[in-house]
């Protein structure tokens, strides 16, 4: 009988992981579910799902409906309630769960990083930043209220539905770019703080570095606590996982 394997999306490594199963098991159905919020998102081999589930209960349904063999939560590190779903809803149905989780960042010892629990900490820690680079999402930006006197570049792969309006406020669209490119938009607005998630991925840290290089200082967001096990940390870990459990 065919096959099913499902990966909840939504990160370069999820990409790579169905590309990777699509070539080790060209029998197989590789299924890659997006949440649905980027226009044009960067997909990757093997069937495409899109829009959510309805819950754990939605989840665990479609694992029976299926017939999904193993599930593999290679979601965003800092999107709990899907993963908090994939736990539940692979207990539920029976279905081996792994999850595909880098990890966040590390910049001991540089003390022009200061790590915050969350988005109020990052209001506290911006107390003395005058023009900030806040590249954290669009889900989160209302939360930063206009006329504070301060200067933010805010960037989004696709522009939000309402545009915030702050006083002093540039919105940019597009993904993150290399080391080179950072480094010459955080000169151009003459940033002095860059405020991002701690996600871990190699296409966001480009910012950081270039930040760090400019000896500005960077206000992190740590990731909340990670899924429960089985956890693998690189694309071929989780390859090696599936291949014992399908
Ligand atoms: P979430 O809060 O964990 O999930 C909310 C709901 O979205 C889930 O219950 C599910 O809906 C749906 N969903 C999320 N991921 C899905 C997937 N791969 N496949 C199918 N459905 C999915 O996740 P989020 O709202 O996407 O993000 C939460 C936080 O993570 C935000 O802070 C966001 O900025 C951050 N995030 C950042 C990035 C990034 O920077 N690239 C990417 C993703 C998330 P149903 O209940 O209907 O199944």
């Amino acid at each position: 009988m065919t096959k099913t394997i499902l990966i909840l999306g939504g990160t370069a490594e999820a990409r790579s992981l169905a590309d990777q199963a699509v070539a080790q098991w060209p029998d197989a159905r590789v299924v890659t579910s997006l949440a649905g919020r980027t226009k044009s998102p960067r997909l990757p081999r093997g069937e495409i799902e899109t829009g959510g589930f309805g819950g754990a209960d939605g989840l665990a349904d479609y694992l029976v409906r299926e017939n999904v063999d193993v599930l593999i939560d290679a979601t965003h590190p800092f999107a709990a309630e899907i993963s908090r779903n994939a736990e539940r809803a692979a207990a539920g149905a029976g279905v081996p769960r792994l999850v595909l989780a880098r990890p966040p960042w590390s910049f001991a010892g540089n003390t022009n990083v200061r790590h915050v629990p969350d988005l109020p900490g990052v209001h506290d820690a911006l107390a003395s930043a005058v023009r900030i680079f806040l590249a954290i999402g669009r889900q989160e930006v209302a939360a930063f209220a206009p006329g504070t006197g301060k200067f933010f570049l805010l960037r989004f792969i696709d522009p939000p539905a309402s545009p915030p309006n702050f006083a002093g406020c540039r919105v940019l669209t597009g993904r993150p770019e290399s080391v080179a490119e950072e480094t010459n938009l955080l000169q151009s607005h003459r940033i002095d703080t860059v405020v991002a998630k701690n996600g871990g991925s190699d296409a966001s840290r480009a910012k950081i570095d270039a930040a760090l290089a400019l000896g500005l200082s960077v206000i992190l967001i740590d990731p909340p606590p990670p899924p429960m096990p089985p956890r693998a940390g690189t694309v071929d870990a989780a390859i090696n996982w599936i291949a014992k459990n399908i």
